[in-house]
């Protein structure tokens, strides 16, 4: 049993790991690195979580846009 690293663990449709590997049966998520046990996700940590990092910049810059549209709506 194989686990990689996913930031978002309550995501049924994800396929990939973060580190490129195509999940299967013996593949589990984890969004905790002392459970992650795959080679190539411990391997690209760093990149890993800064990919992460910036997703979730990204996400909170679209709703900050949005909040300044609704505000210039109003
Ligand atoms: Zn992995």
């Amino acid at each position: 049993m194989t686990t990689h690293f996913a930031p978002f663990t309550d995501l049924e449709d994800v396929e990939q790991a973060p580190c490129g590997t195509w999940l299967g049966e013996t593949s589990e998520l984890s969004g905790d690195w002392s459970k992650v046990n795959c080679m190539l996700c411990q391997k690209h940590k760093a990149k890993i979580i800064a990919a992460a990092a910036a997703e979730e910049r990204f996400i909170v810059e679209q709703m900050g846009d949005m909040a300044a549209f609704m505000r210039a709506e109003a």
